[in-house]
């Protein structure tokens, strides 16, 4: 048993103690935290949705026609006709079959995997996948087997004869922004097969001309994408605004989970007029094109910026641009020196991300503004260790 309060000074010690801020008013990229007004670079609002007035109406109007509360898990008496129109639209989005809906993303995680997997089956995860998919291949009792990064040699030495291999990644890899080799994965799976798996939270919404992810972006689309990944998972609470997730695929999939995934029977439906507001976040971003193309100027803009700073940039091509620090002293001082100056980019520290790779996960919103970002990179300019200064000149003697 953790000994409550050595734990607590342990991670006080080591630099690892998390704490809250408190928020004030709505989610937007100057938001009131601590009685403070920030500009702040490290939301998952990539559309700036989560506060849109139509949203917030649908929400209203939802709330008015079908109260608040779902009253019990979908199976029993909670499945309304709200959640039905989304799935239906999100099925639609994403070009599969069928859609289902649950709580979160972190839910939706553990209930695919513990629905299809058990003993004598193994779950091949990047190393970097998201603590959901970690966690869902414990819950299942297969055996649980990470590849390093990416890489697609090392998976397939792991592969075990016959079906009982489950391929799992993030598709944007959530604390550093690049994209999983998705069509790598997919022909090593067909080959071997084995099922493959995409947590798409940080792609759904933000890539693709329609928004509709990693694989669009890719140039997986359609019934293509369909047979290349046959589980997909997208989260509501980032790109779309609002809250919850769903998995999408084949209506025999969708059936199954709806017969065997625990977290989803188990658990009560979203508030209806949450999923009436959600429908109209997937309309905007499926309607304004525009947002996703205002982020791209926003990140191009960035990475000429810090590439002019010498700042060592991630290979990532949306709106998570981490800046690695190394160590968690490092990470903490170059956050508080931000918030120093008006700006919030919280520091991510191990275990979220490996040990020694402490980082600033900056990101980007459609809310935001050039001269946002120029002012992010003007005070990065200033900082006082001037680390990647250090690493430009170090280049530059090369
Ligand atoms: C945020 C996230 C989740 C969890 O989604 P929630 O809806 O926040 O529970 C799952 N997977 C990845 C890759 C994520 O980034």
């Amino acid at each position: 048993m953790i000994q409550i309060a050595a734990e607590l000074d342990r991670l006080r010690d080591a630099g690892l103690y998390r704490q809250r801020r408190l928020l004030a008013g709505p989610q937007a990229v100057r938001p009131r935290i601590d009685g403070r007004e920030l500009l702040a670079f490290c939301s998952n609002d990539y559309l700036g949705l989560a506060a849109h007035p139509a949203v917030i109406e649908a929400l209203r109007e939802g709330a008015a026609r079908d109260g608040v509360g779902s009253g019990a898990s979908h199976l029993i008496s909670g499945h309304h006709e709200a959640h039905e129109a989304l799935e239906t639209a999100l099925a639609a989005f994403v070009g599969r079959e069928r859609a289902l809906l649950f709580s979160t993303g972190y839910m939706a995680n553990l209930g695919v995997i513990q629905a299809l997997c058990g003993r004598g089956d193994q779950i091949l995860a990047d190393r970097l996948n998201h603590a959901s998919l970690v966690d869902g291949a414990r819950l299942s009792q297969a055996r649980l087997r990470r590849y390093p990064h990416a890489d697609i040699d090392r998976l397939q030495g792991m592969l075990i004869n016959g079906n009982g291999n489950l391929i799992v990644t993030d598709g944007v890899f959530s604390m550093d922004g690049d994209l999983a080799p998705i069509p790598a994965l997919a022909s090593l799976a067909s080959h071997s097969d084995a099922l493959l798996m995409v947590d798409d939270a940080h792609g759904i919404g933000v890539l693709g001309a329609g928004g509709r992810g990693s694989l669009e972006h890719l140039g997986l689309d359609g019934p293509e994408a369909q047979a290349a990944v046959p589980i997909l998972v997208g989260t509501l609470g980032k790109a779309i605004g609002t809250f919850g997730a769903f998995v999408a695929g084949s209506a025999e999939l969708v059936e199954l989970l709806i017969q065997r995934a625990r977290s989803y029977i188990y658990t009560t439906a979203l508030p209806p007029a949450l999923a009436t507001a959600t429908l109209k976040a997937l309309q905007i971003a499926q309607q304004e094109p525009e947002r996703r193309e205002q982020l791209q100027h926003l990140i191009s803009r960035f990475r000429a910026g810090a590439y002019s700073l010498g700042l060592a940039l991630a290979d990532s091509p949306t709106p998570i641009q981490p800046l690695i620090a190394g160590d968690v002293d490092t990470a903490l001082r170059w956050s508080r020196y931000l918030e120093d100056n008006d700006i919030l980019v919280t520091a991510i520290r191990p275990p979220t991300v490996p040990q020694g790779s402490a980082r600033l996960r900056i990101t980007f919103s459609a809310a935001h503004q050039a001269t946002d970002v120029d002012r992010l990179l003007e005070t990065l300019a200033r900082l006082p260790e001037q680390q990647w200064v250090k690493e430009r000149q170090a280049k530059q003697q090369r």
